[in-house]
């Protein structure tokens, strides 16, 4: 990302209310609704930290666990960032949450094996729209984002590392875990697993508004919003695949998010 939604712009909204803001945050679902048939709704919220406390635009915050749940699940990639050899490194990979904890896997050859008892930062981000303002300094991105402070660990336990790759699995497609085969011990030792406990934890959330200075609200250029979605094209299946096998349900009508908080 450039300079677009700048920090020039949470500069200057910095003077204006909620109320007045156009660009505060949408509500932001809970997606642990009572329709979910694995789990109940997540009450509370995580507690806010100096570390968690935005030191501009606090209004964008957001600690409830509901609605940083929604968006962890929500978001089908995450990205950890730790420290490696004395510099800061950032991965993307897929991620699951299981109540108040993150899972995340990868080789046991790879990076990941070598945090366990590391700080950790993970971050995942939903864009919702980009933002045209009149000005090139008030364009901008409207978003829901969760940043994790962490420490990892490296799941050990046998019930808990097959626990969260049937999360990581069901993550990506619920349903996928009974209707695939689950891993051996060998591939499983082949995996490292990490987990990530949400303590401290920050969900921010921007609105699609155009917050133009009111000295550019005569001026002849479109301002306006283009709302993004996630859609899913049409499942492809494998070309080896033995006759006779559809798609199922779940792979001809994949959404994103899921119905439900799903992963819990
Ligand atoms: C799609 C997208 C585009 C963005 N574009 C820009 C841009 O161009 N310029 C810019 O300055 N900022 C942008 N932001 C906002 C950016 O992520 C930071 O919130 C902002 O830069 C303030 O950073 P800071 O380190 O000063 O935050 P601080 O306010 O010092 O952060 C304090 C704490 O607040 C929490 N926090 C901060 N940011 C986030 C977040 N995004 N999500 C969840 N928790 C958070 C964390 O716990 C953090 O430790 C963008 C965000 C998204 C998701």
């Amino acid at each position: 990302m450039t300079q677009v939604a700048g920090s020039l712009t949470e500069d200057q909204m910095q003077t204006q209310t909620p109320e007045q803001d156009p660009t505060t945050g949408p509500p932001v679902a809970d997606a642990e609704t009572e329709a979910c048939p694995l789990g109940h709704r997540a009450e509370g919220a995580y507690e806010q930290t100096p570390r968690t406390t935005a030191t501009r635009y606090q209004s964008r915050m957001r600690y409830d666990r509901a609605a940083v749940h929604a968006v962890l699940d929500e978001a089908l990639v995450c990205h950890v960032a730790f420290i490696f050899d004395g510099a800061p490194v950032v991965l993307p990979t897929v991620h699951a949450r299981r109540g108040d904890r993150l899972y995340f896997h990868g080789s046991s050859g790879g990076r990941f094996a070598s945090l366990d008892g590391q700080r950790v930062g993970v971050t995942v981000t939903l864009t919702d729209a980009v933002v045209l303002a009149r000005s090139w300094m008030h364009h901008s991105v409207a978003f829901r984002s969760v940043v994790v402070h962490g420490t990892a660990r490296v799941v050990a336990d046998h019930e808990e590392r097959l626990a969260a790759m049937r999360a990581l699995i069901e993550h990506v497609a619920p349903g996928r875990t009974a209707d695939s085969r689950e891993p051996t011990r060998k591939e499983l030792a082949a995996t490292t697993i990490l987990a990530v406990d949400l303590n401290e934890v920050s969900l921010k959330a921007r609105g699609d508004g155009v917050a133009d200075d009111e000295a550019d609200l005569a001026s002849p250029y479109w301002a306006g919003a283009i709302p993004l979605r996630l859609t899913a094209g049409e499942a492809k299946s494998a070309p080896d695949l033995l006759a006779g096998i559809e798609a199922p349900a779940y792979a001809r009508s994949y959404v994103r998010p899921f119905p439900c908080g799903y992963g819990h």
